[in-house]
């Protein structure tokens, strides 16, 4: 409750303090449920008589990461993994379907391939699916443990595009950000696909993470590369020809996470990595397409702003903006007005790194994982230390203490 909480700002505008007034507690802990098969689970969706964006049924395996990749603000701020049982799912996915009518079906995660007994969820959902023509989709696979066995299961329905995310080209940035894919794995994954028939693959990656180099730029270019190398080495039918997609964005810093002390690089700054790297692809079999960097230096400035940027808001509202994450109606031009017209600078928020004992705009809420733990992964990452997930080891990042048992069960 914003209104019991009153901040002091420092001259150069950091935050000062923030006093708890009227007995409020100085932090608010975030309230987990620990058992989600006990919670109420929504079967009953709204059909919308046209079509949208997520147009399927969705159904979610499990809360939290195991992973800790250091940009990712849902990887820590919805720990300690929570999951549902596979019976439980395969309930809620057949009274989902029969209440919808929907012809489609896809899990959702943060990391589906990291669920126990995926494959044996995927078998009970296809036995019940397929003669029914319902399809099944799985996103967010990662490249690294990406089975053929799941992919055969998978694509008996209906057979879509693959996407992977290695989110930087080189092993070093990807040791940086603690993404624990190997280009090997990735490849492999690749050789798996094509040889599987799939022709269409997409990349993601990131540009201006912490420590980005040229050389980190072009590294992209020469994965995708490679992933086409491996098509051609590998296809079951290269007559169909491959369409390989590289797609990269502008780093966002977010709250509660590993980085959330770091600057954002300049627009201009990306926009020149951008050209690198568009120039480094030479292949006509890669399609390069690349985010638009204004919207995400907004996105910057709102990720770690203060209540400040609450007038800042309003002030594009006022000034006409409405859906602006759609492109044709963005305007950067209203958004420097409504910061100017506030005494606010977008650069404050979204290119300035804070200061090691900082105080937070955010700090105010207790989501498990100290602030201490995330300081340390930030020193990690500046080591190229790579930490190991939840299965292997327990770093005690502090979200087993939202449990009644303080232990996770991973
Ligand atoms: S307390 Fe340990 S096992 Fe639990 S989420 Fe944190 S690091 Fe993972």
């Amino acid at each position: 409750m914003p209104s019991l909480y009153k901040p002091e700002y420092n001259d150069d505008g950091t935050l000062g303090s923030v006093t708890a007034l009227d007995g409020a507690p100085s932090k608010v802990t975030k309230r987990i449920i620990e058992n989600l098969d006990s919670a109420f689970y929504p079967t009953k969706a709204i059909v919308p008589s046209t079509e949208i964006v997520h147009d399927r049924v969705v159904l979610e395996l499990f809360r939290g990461c195991v992973r800790g990749c250091r940009f990712c603000q849902a990887g820590f701020a919805y720990r300690p993994v929570r999951r549902h049982s596979t019976k439980f799912l395969l309930e809620k996915a057949k009274a989902s379907l029969m209440d919808s009518g929907y012809e489609e079906i896809t899990l959702s995660s943060l990391s589906t391939s990291d669920f126990k007994g995926l494959a044996g969820l995927t078998d009970g959902l296809l036995e019940w699916c397929e003669p029914r023509r319902i399809s099944l989709s799985l996103p967010s696979l990662r490249a690294d443990n990406f089975s053929m066995g799941l992919m055969e299961r998978v694509q008996k329905v209906r057979r879509s595009g693959l996407t992977f995310a290695p989110e930087a080209g080189s092993q070093r940035l990807r040791d940086v950000i603690n993404k624990n894919v190997t280009e090997e794995a990735l490849l492999d994954s690749c050789r798996v696909a094509f040889e599987g028939g799939w022709n269409t693959l997409k990349l993601y990656f990131m540009l201006g993470l912490p420590t980005e180099t040229d050389e980190d730029v072009t590294a992209i270019a020469e994965l995708a590369e490679k992933v086409l190398r491996t098509w051609r080495q590998y296809a079951a039918n290269r007559s169909r020809g491959v369409k390989i997609t590289v797609s990269t964005s502008m780093f966002v810093p977010k709250p509660h996470t590993p980085f959330e002390w770091e600057a954002q690089v300049a627009v201009d700054e990306y926009l020149r990595r951008v050209k690198l790297l568009r120039e480094s692809i030479t292949s006509r079999s890669i399609t390069y397409n690349w985010h638009e960097p204004h919207v995400s230096l907004i996105e910057a400035a709102l990720s770690r702003g203060d209540r400040r940027m609450g007038a800042v808001i309003e002030e594009v509202w006022r000034r006409g903006g409405r859906l602006d994450s759609w492109s044709d109606y963005f305007s950067m031009e209203r958004w420097l007005e409504a910061f100017k017209a506030c005494g606010l600078d977008p650069d404050f928020y979204a290119r300035r790194e804070r200061g090691k004992d900082e105080l937070f705009p955010w700090d105010v809420v207790d989501l498990g994982v100290g602030k201490r733990y995330l300081a340390r992964e930030r020193e990690e990452a500046y080591a190229g230390r790579v930490t190991p997930d939840c299965r292997v080891k327990c770093m005690g990042c502090g979200a087993s203490l939202l449990l009644e048992g303080r232990k996770c069960d991973e």
